[in-house]
Formats: structure tokens, sequence, C-alpha cells
């Protein structure tokens, strides 16, 4: 089971981030695409039917080149097992020793996955994730075919997982009902500390003060409209934050017709995108200089973002505008924390059942629901999240035709 940890020797040098082995073949990123979504897809054949790992161009049976990805059973049965006691790579060379196991799965193919402690005995039923390395690669990981206690804390697993367990947690805008759910349920997940933003001190909020009676939890002014004031809480507390939650968004139901003007446009903005831009650039640097930082290193940023980054939805024509600006920004940001190992999470919801929603019928998600796919996916080490079944169904449409999507949402 994991321990709290110790209070850092300020004089020892923090060790340098370094990455698993990258490379993958182009082909070989559809493995990828699928773990960031959590999901477990392998290639198979449609003409003969065959799945196969590791991804290749034509199908090993058949010699098809029509290979679809598409989602397998994760049951497999462990066959034998390794211990790297050596290892020329930088990454694992600071991790040994490190277990690997061959695992016949009940799809077909035998693969060679990282292996959950608590997996004991050979042969024995496992369970095969794909999940995104440090390096934002697909990786197979084995884990036991029960839950077992703690399951979370094994050293090996939590090097591709952001747990939250002992982690220090920044939320921007605390006051909303997202930001009050997301800080209760970082609470439950083990936090360690929380650092709840809040701007206008003025506009009260019903729950908010309440925040305050949790122990993790300190109440920190933070408006991620004011440059000067992101530099300053940066500047206090930046080099602790684990991971930061950028929650606070502008949101307001207006096209471009039926509102004359540009303010309500700017604020949202200001907010969504140039207040994602000011959380970046201040506190960027000082994450990316703790990914390697121990047991509890900086390991993860999230974006509230919002299914309409992807298309546009008009009856709240600029709020959509100004995600798909923090989307794009999301994107950079993801490369340029890549080489550190610290994850971007990108929350994609559909609508939340807030004030700003009010107009829209159901389904629409509960903002305690979202919170708890926020640190689910951070446990899950999921890098894209779509909660919710509006958001979800989006995807599908999505992925399937964006013209399609578009023409559908105008009318
Ligand atoms: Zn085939």
């Amino acid at each position: 089971m994991l321990e709290r940890p110790k209070r850092k020797n300020p004089i020892l040098r923090t060790r340098l981030p370094t990455l698993p082995p990258a490379a993958r073949s182009r082909v070989a990123l559809g493995l990828t695409a699928a773990a960031a979504l959590g999901r477990f897809e392998l290639q198979q054949c449609p003409d003969c039917g065959t799945v196969q790992y590791p991804p290749r161009e034509a199908c090993q049976n058949c010699l098809s080149i029509n290979l679809s990805w598409k989602v397998q059973s994760s049951d497999g049965e462990l066959l034998a097992e390794t211990v790297l006691h050596h290892s020329n790579d930088l990454f694992f060379r600071e991790r040994l020793p490190w277990r690997l196991g061959y695992i016949k799965l009940d799809s077909g193919p035998t693969v060679v996955a990282h292996l959950h402690g608590s997996i004991q005995g050979i042969p024995t039923k496992v369970r095969v994730r794909a999940m995104l390395d440090r390096a934002g690669q697909a990786v197979l990981v084995a884990l036991p075919d029960k839950e077992t206690p703690n399951m979370a804390d094994d050293r090996q697993l939590r090097e591709f997982t952001c747990d939250p367990k002992f982690r220090k947690v920044l939320i921007t805008d605390g006051k909303s009902a997202v930001g009050q759910h997301l800080t209760k349920s970082f609470a439950k997940a083990g936090a360690d500390l929380i650092w709840v933003g809040y701007a206008e001190p003025w506009k009260k909020f019903a729950g908010f003060e309440e925040l305050a009676k949790l122990p993790q939890v300190t109440l920190l002014p933070l408006d991620i409209t004011d440059s000067r004031n992101v530099r300053e809480v940066a500047a206090e507390i930046g080099g602790k934050v684990d991971i930061l939650i950028s929650n606070a968004e502008h949101h307001r139901a207006f096209g471009i017709g039926n509102r004359p003007g540009v303010e309500t446009a700017r604020a949202e903005m200001d907010v969504n995108y140039f207040g994602l831009l000011r959380l970046a650039q201040e506190f960027g640097p000082a994450l990316r200089s703790r990914g390697a930082d121990g047991q509890s290193s900086a390991v993860a940023w999230v974006n509230l973002l919002s299914v309409y980054a992807h298309a546009n939805f008009p009856p709240h024509g600029t709020f959509s505008a100004s995600k798909a600006a923090a989307h794009s920004l999301a994107q950079c940001l993801r490369a340029e924390m890549r080489p550190s190992g610290v994850r971007v999470v990108n929350i994609f919801p559909g609508p939340i059942d807030d004030e700003w929603n009010q107009l829209l019928p159901p389904p629409k998600v509960a903002p305690a629901a979202l919170a708890g796919a926020v640190v689910r996916a951070l446990q899950d080490g999921i890098e894209d999240v779509y909660p919710g079944d509006v958001a979800q169904e989006w995807l599908a449409r999505w992925r399937d035709n964006p013209k399609a999507l578009e023409r559908e949402l105008s009318s």
C-alpha cells in the first residue's frame, strides 16, 4: 500500500524527467488513439476475422490490407513472466526492478504486457488494458482478474495513471457547481491538498464556504482574467501543484444575430481561452520541471472544454467558438508538456445541468457526475473524456462524419 510521501528535502536535486521509448509507426498510433479514450482496440481483419498484435500494415493470416480497429475482450491468461533488473533505457533504469509478462489473449494474439504487482502465479487469468505511458503512447498493462485491495497504489501501475492520491491539486473557480463537486471528489480520492481558486469575492454562491471545512482544502483568491494575479499565485504555489484543473468557464447562450456587440464573446474568450493561456504560461513551466519528482510528481493538467469545441452549436455559438480556441491551445499545451511526462487531459462534456443550459432538454450532465468522470479519468489514465450520453453520441457522430454533424446541429 502506498504511503504518504515525506516532506521533500529542498537541498536534494529534483530528478529530470525521462520518457519511455516513444517511437511508433503511424499504423501503431491506432492503439494510442483508442487508449486515449480508455478503449482496448486491436486490429481485426474483416476478411478472415483474425485479431492481431502488434499492429501491422496487412493481415498476418491472409495479407488483406482492409484492417480496422475494433474493441476486443480484455480477458487473457498469463503464460510466463520475467523481472527486468537491467535496462539500457534511462526511463526504466530509474524504475527497476520491472515486471513483464507473456499473455495469451482470448481474442487470439499473444502479447507482452507490463504486470500489476498483485498478479501471482502461472498460469493465471488476467485483464489486459491499453494504457498511455508517460510518453503518451499506448502500451499493454495486465491487471489481476478481480479487484484487489488498493490496486491503484501499485508502483508500476502508477507510472501509467495520474491518481490524485497523496497529490496536490489546484482547481480554478471553486464557486461553480462543477468546481464544488470537483473539490469534494478530489478530497474523496485522497488528494493531499486542494487549493480552490475563486474570483469576485463579493458574489455569494451556495455551498462554496462549506468547502473550507474539508481538511484538505485551502480557499485561494485567483482571478484567471488578471495576468498579474495569476503570476503571483503561480509564484507562491506553482512549484507544489501536481494536478491542475482548469475549470473556470464563462458561458452565455448567444449566437451571432441575437446579440449586438462583442462584449459577451470577449468575456467568454477572456476566461475560456486567455484564462487557459495565462495559467499555462505561469504554471506550465513549474509542472514541467517536476514531472519525475518521486512518488507524487507533477502528473496532469486537466481542461474543462466542451463537446461544442469540435462542432459549433449555433444557439451557444460564441461559447462554442471560445471552447474551440481553448481546445486548439490545449493541443499546443499537450505537445509542450509531453517531454516532461505531464499528461494534458481534455474533458468534453455535453450540456451541463446548470443555469446556462436551462433551455436545453435533458439529458444533461449533472455537475457531480462530471466531477466523478474527471477523477476516474485520472485514475484510469485516460486523456480524452466525453462524460454523459450527449457527449458520447456527439463523439460517435463527429468521428463518423464531421460535415453531417455540422449540418444536423444547424437545424
Ligand atoms: Zn485476414
